[in-house]
């Protein structure tokens, strides 16, 4: 028998098997409806009824209440982070937003939001701090969240709660009463940890994710948004992008994405028949607690991570010896593990985990750089 292939990409990553046999067996004719769910009007009762169950899968997998609207928009997060300003930093007369800076992302997501107002840095982590007595790199440690310097009339507090370049999760919410901001909405970056783990959406005004790493495929930006939020687009926001139009029209206030909705939808039901958030949460808890282990088995791999803020999600680690970054890559090809290679911004490797990933994968590459270490170590 062939080897199985262990797909460890940051995103688009791997999906779950199950989905994407379901997917191959449906793709000629979609429940006897004679038609692909590609060549299937958005308008037709068969998508409506794809459309309608995805979004109350999500509903359920996530509690979100009927408060909030569930919108599967387009642009990716990067579109997000332009779209979630030009319809909320409106929300206050100051026009102004507080930013929460932990890596390449959040700062990514600043940068866009100051092309439509006054935008603050709440927090960052751009430089070097000693923890504990240990050194921290620029971008490897976060905040507490009593250092974050919240303003009282922003029209929202924004940060990245999944880091995909450095590998920072922050996994808890902070709370804005005691950050004297009990008023400011909290908007959410949740990419690349998107249902890894439960998510109180209720502490939060918005959540948004690229379905690509742990939800779908590429296509379908995830937008949960509460629906007090609502009614402040910029009067240059095109309307396709207003979230009033598109809340309103459940996602089909234009043509939407809709064959990376409808796998984005196997894949809740994926998760529902495998017990949920909690259940998945506690897999992805095991899966990381066996990577990093081996990883901290020995000086010859390194995760640079302050290790409360260590994502479940993307492990990043260098070689002792960088010059045997391309015999570890050559090598994890042969052995089936492939795109190991870190992001070019912080070298090393990158071991992308999502829900898909099972332990048997986490295994195949922990049985990988034992050997490696083995012979180079
Ligand atoms: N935010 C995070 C946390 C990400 O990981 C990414 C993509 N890697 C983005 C935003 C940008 O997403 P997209 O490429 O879908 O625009």
């Amino acid at each position: 028998m062939n080897k199985q292939y262990w797909n460890f990409s940051a995103g688009p990553s791997k999906l779950p098997r199950e989905v994407l046999q379901q997917a191959a067996e449906e793709m000629l004719d979609w429940h006897g409806s004679g038609q692909s769910v590609m060549e299937m009007s958005h308008r037709g009762p068969e998508f409506t009824q794809i459309c309608d169950e995805a979004e109350a899968d999500l509903r359920t997998l996530m509690d979100i209440p009927e408060d909030y609207a569930v919108m599967f928009m387009q642009g990716g997060a990067t579109a997000e982070n332009a779209i979630l300003p030009m319809n909320l930093i409106a929300r206050n007369v100051s026009h102004s937003a507080d930013y929460v800076l932990t890596g390449i992302w959040s700062t990514k997501s600043y940068k866009e939001a100051t092309r439509y107002g006054t935008v603050r840095i709440a927090a960052q982590s751009h430089q070097a701090r000693e923890i504990n007595g240990h050194e921290y790199a620029p971008w490897t440690w976060v905040p507490t969240f009593d250092e974050w310097k919240v303003n009282s009339d922003s029209s929202y507090l924004h940060f990245c709660s999944n880091e995909t370049i450095g590998g920072v999760e922050i996994g808890a919410l902070p709370n804005m009463d005691a950050l004297g901001a009990g008023s400011v909405p909290l908007v959410v970056d949740a990419s690349s940890h998107f249902l890894s783990r439960p998510l109180d959406i209720r502490k939060t005004g918005m959540v948004y994710a690229g379905a690509q790493k742990n939800a779908g495929p590429a296509g379908v930006t995830v937008v949960v948004l509460h629906r007090d939020l609502l009614g402040h687009a910029l009067p240059y926001c095109p309307s396709a992008f207003d979230y009033v139009n598109v809340a309103r029209e459940r996602s089909r206030f234009n043509t939407p994405p809709t064959y990376a909705i409808y796998i984005a939808g196997l894949v809740f039901k994926w998760l529902l028949a495998k017990g949920g958030l909690a259940a998945i949460e506690s897999e992805n808890i095991n899966k990381a607690k066996v990577l990093y282990s081996q990883l901290d088995s020995s000086d010859f791999y390194r995760n640079p991570i302050q290790p409360e803020y260590r994502s479940r999600m993307n492990v990043p680690f260098t070689l002792r010896d960088d010059g045997l970054n391309a015999a570890f890559l050559e090598g994890a090809q042969k052995e089936h593990l492939l795109n190991l290679k870190g992001h070019k911004s912080v070298g090393g490797m990158r071991a992308s985990i999502y829900n898909a990933m099972p332990i048997e994968g986490v295994l195949a590459l922990v049985d990988y750089l034992k050997e490696f270490e083995r012979k180079h170590g």
